[in-house]
């Protein structure tokens, strides 16, 4: 079963359980010691709305969701929270179809996405065979495959039904 997520028009979040979230942010202050940095409000701030939310966002987006609840944070820590993060190995930084960077919550099962070309809806998807068959080509290649890529893009339901 696919799992719905967000477009850019609507937002679906598929919202974690707090635990998970709160899991995510001890290992986000964690990670921040280990660097000899400390853990500010804003940071906090951020990391929170991020985990929270959890879907494919933009720093934009992001930018957006953190002013509802500290107005007081620029974009530039957006982006400089969200590069941290990373550092981390607590997001992943997507760039579909060459749009604007899009970021999502790290250490999830792996799964691979379809992107609507018209709304720009991202769902979520693993199909077994797709794995399997890819392991095949590496065999044949005699290649070692540390990671993959899938994007499929098309007409999600809602936008096929509206054509
Ligand atoms: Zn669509
Ligand atoms: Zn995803």
């Amino acid at each position: 079963m696919p799992r719905l997520e967000e477009g850019t028009a609507r937002a679906t979040a598929r919202n974690p359980a707090p635990a998970q979230a709160e899991e995510r942010m001890a290992e986000f202050h964690a990670q921040l010691k280990e660097r000899g940095l400390k853990s500010t409000g804003q940071r906090d701030d951020i990391a929170r709305v991020f985990f929270a939310l959890h879907r494919h966002i933009s720093a934009e987006e992001l930018y957006a969701e953190v002013k509802k609840i500290n107005p007081h944070v620029g974009y530039a820590t957006i982006y400089r929270t969200l590069r941290l993060l990373k550092e981390c190995d607590l997001v992943y930084e997507r760039h579909f179809d060459e749009g604007q960077a899009r970021y999502e919550v790290a250490g999830e099962h792996h799964h691979d996405h379809f992107i609507c070309e018209r709304c720009g809806r991202i769902i979520e998807f693993e199909n077994e065979a797709i794995e399997r068959l890819q392991q095949t080509v590496a065999r044949e290649l005699g290649v070692t495959l540390s990671h993959h890529k899938m994007e499929l893009y098309g007409l999600c339901p809602d936008c096929r039904a509206r054509a």
